[in-house]
């Protein structure tokens, strides 16, 4: 199975792609991770990709095409994947489509998750994960059982994403809207964007989402 999320930062989609990974076997691939990882490693690119990140504006569109390109041959995505955070432009979609045709695969389906702007400034204000493992939390819908301690792994180090502040988060939300949202009637004209309500709870979308997975009956 592959599946692109989209939707506008804060929308669910790193929670809820983890979810989906879990239930089809499937890698996850967010360009966002990749690039977090590049930038922590120090690399040259890394760190040219750390200050646009910083800026809450896309990062060129060779660098991730390339980092997808190289991504899906590995071993994990034999079975498919999820794109979380890829595609974000028309023309990364397009180098997408070419991509794929060349290695013969092909997309099952684009899921679009919907929240309302004002929610999405509340869910991204809030949120902090643990260092050790990644898992997600916030402030206010989501903390740790234990007071500093990460339900999954038992680690105590929490960090905040350095674009989650509000004047990169404007930005963010800029390049959805201008950038990326293009994208739902170039995957609606192809009859593969299924649109989810992201506004519900965090199982209401995920069972929504394998709804709109599951063949017809
Ligand atoms: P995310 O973790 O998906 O919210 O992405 C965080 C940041 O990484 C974005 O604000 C961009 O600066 C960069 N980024 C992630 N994916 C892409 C992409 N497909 N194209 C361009 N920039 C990206």
């Amino acid at each position: 199975m592959r599946l692109i999320l989209l939707g506008p930062p804060g929308a669910g989609k790193g929670t809820q792609a983890e979810r989906l990974q879990a239930r089809f076997a499937v890698a996850q691939l967010s360009t966002g991770d990749m690039l977090r990882a590049a930038a922590k490693s120090g690399s040259e690119v890394g760190r040219q990709a750390a200050r646009i990140m910083a800026r809450g504006e896309l990062v060129p569109d060779a660098v991730v095409v390339g980092i997808i390109d190289e991504r899906v041959d590995s071993a994990d995505c034999r079975n498919g994947f999820i794109l979380d955070g890829f595609p974000r432009t028309i023309a990364q979609a397009q180098a997408l489509d070419a991509m794929l045709a060349r290695k013969g695969l092909k997309l099952d389906a684009v899921l679009e998750l919907t929240v309302d702007e004002e929610e999405l400034v509340d869910r991204i204000s809030g949120r902090f994960a643990c260092v050790k493992c990644g898992a997600g939390y916030h402030d206010r819908h989501l903390q740790p059982k234990v007071a500093g301690v990460c339900d999954r792994c038992g680690g105590t180090e929490f960090s905040r994403r350095a674009d989650d502040n509000a004047v990169a988060v404007r930005t963010r939300l800029k390049a959805f809207r201008e950038q990326t949202a293009p994208l739902l009637p170039y995957y609606r004209q192809r009859g593969i964007l299924r649109s989810i309500d992201g506004m519900t709870g965090i199982d209401q979308v995920t069972k929504a989402l394998f709804a709109a997975l599951a063949p017809p009956a």
